[in-house]
């Protein structure tokens, strides 16, 4: 059974074709800069073929009519038709408090999910727009909606529940609904099948670090708290976003400088986080460079990144009642050497010993603790996309 899946944000579109008898992707490209002079599609087989497309791209609806030409071209595609599809499922970011699980899409979905644009008004228009265009260019396939939010669901009240007058709650959803879902019940459950163990015995930390960065605790394979929040900007310092700041300097910083409430928003998710802090860069590559040169804000930046993660697996631990495995996804979590070796240094007190040698690994999955150390701790490389693919599987 062939799956297509479409993540589709404001001017790009990401996507594979995933065989799920097989378990492994047999095309994966992004549209860029769609309806943006310099429009490409760039696209890759599952064996090294690369092709790269340049070519406006009006809308939404060529970018995915292009990408269907290329996935089924006979030189780069690699399959002969888009009727081998079987469905498609779409990466949407926010299911409010509506969606526990993945859903297949009809109308009255479609209706709840355009009721949810305040909530998330950057990703779930984009997000609705790529079901509605695949509904159209591929109407025998069924189109599933997998939600960021849908695995945090679980969350018990007093984890999600902000201490605000709570008819902000009821009137205005405003809530901790967490984000990156797909990643953290793809993780924990890859780190139970890696350990023989069922999920189910298992108090998980799983850590996705990226250029957005969530901690989930993971008790019995459910979700019981994560550190994103209402919104993804909250939990720890990220690449741009500013993660947890003391609400009360929102307020002074637009006073102080005469903000709008776009422009504070601007501020704490585009010009914050490692960036913010270090001046120099979002990317942990170019701080980790910067740092070993001796610039003092690339290393500050590093630590209070390291830092927060540490106090996230404290608490997290703490709200479990114990862990068993602290998890390491994402483009950090998977290739920060140095971040993880700092991040779970002094841990012992938790029953955590780090093994140097086996954390000097990048981008596998890998057992990293040293022999006999009570608490686990490993790298297990995300795959959202394969977890969507299997969510649709399952569904249709
Ligand atoms: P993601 O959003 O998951 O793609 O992660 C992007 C982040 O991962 C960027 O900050 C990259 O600098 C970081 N990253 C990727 N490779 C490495 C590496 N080898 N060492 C440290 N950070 C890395």
């Amino acid at each position: 059974m062939l799956i297509l899946v479409i993540n589709c944000g404001s001017s790009s579109v990401k996507y594979q074709v995933i065989d799920i008898k097989e378990n492994k992707s047999l095309v994966t490209g992004i549209a860029e800069r769609i309806g943006i002079p310099g429009s490409k599609i760039k696209q890759q087989l599952n064996g090294g073929g690369k092709f790269k497309l340049e070519k406006d791209l009006a809308d939404h609806k060529e970018a995915i009519q292009q990408i269907f030409n290329l996935i089924t071209d006979k030189e780069h595609g690699a399959i002969g038709d888009m009727s081998q599809i079987s469905a498609v499922g779409h990466r949407v970011v926010h299911g409010g408090e509506k969606f526990n699980r993945a859903v297949v899409i009809d109308d009255e979905v479609l209706k709840v999910l355009e009721s949810l644009f305040d909530l998330a008004p950057l990703h779930n228009p984009p997000n609705v727009l790529g079901i509605k265009t695949c509904q159209a260019l591929l109407p025998h396939a069924p189109q599933v909606a997998v939600f960021d939010t849908a695995f945090h669901q679980t969350l018990p009240d007093y984890a999600y529940t902000y201490a605000l007058p709570y008819e902000y709650y009821e009137r205005l959803q405003i809530r901790k609904y967490g984000f990156h879902g797909t990643s953290h019940k793809y993780v924990s459950n890859r780190v139970a099948e890696i350990l023989g163990k069922p999920i189910g015995q298992l108090k998980i930390i799983v850590c996705h670090l990226g250029n957005g960065s969530s901690i989930t605790a993971v008790d019995q394979g459910k979700s019981v708290d994560t550190t994103m929040g209402f919104t993804p900007l909250a939990g720890v310092p990220m690449g741009t976003r500013s993660g947890d700041i003391d609400p009360a300097i929102i307020p002074f910083i637009m006073k102080k400088e005469n903000f709008s409430a776009a422009e504070v928003s601007t501020l704490l998710n585009k010009q914050s986080g490692v960036l913010g802090i270090s001046g120099l860069s979002s990317d942990f590559r170019d701080l980790e460079e910067a740092a070993e040169k001796g610039n003092q804000r690339a290393i500050l930046a590093l630590n209070t990144f390291n830092y927060s993660v540490k106090k996230a697996i404290g608490a997290f631990s703490a709200a479990m009642g114990g862990v068993d495995v602290v998890a390491f996804t994402g483009g950090i979590g998977e290739n920060g050497i140095d971040q993880r070796r700092d991040i779970l240094q002094n841990m012992s007190y938790l029953g955590l010993e780090l093994d140097n040698d086996k954390n000097n690994c990048r981008g596998k999955e890998a057992i990293i603790s040293k022999e006999g150390s009570k608490v686990l701790a490993m790298v297990v490389p995300t795959n959202e996309e394969l977890m969507i693919a299997k969510e649709t599987a399952e569904l249709i």
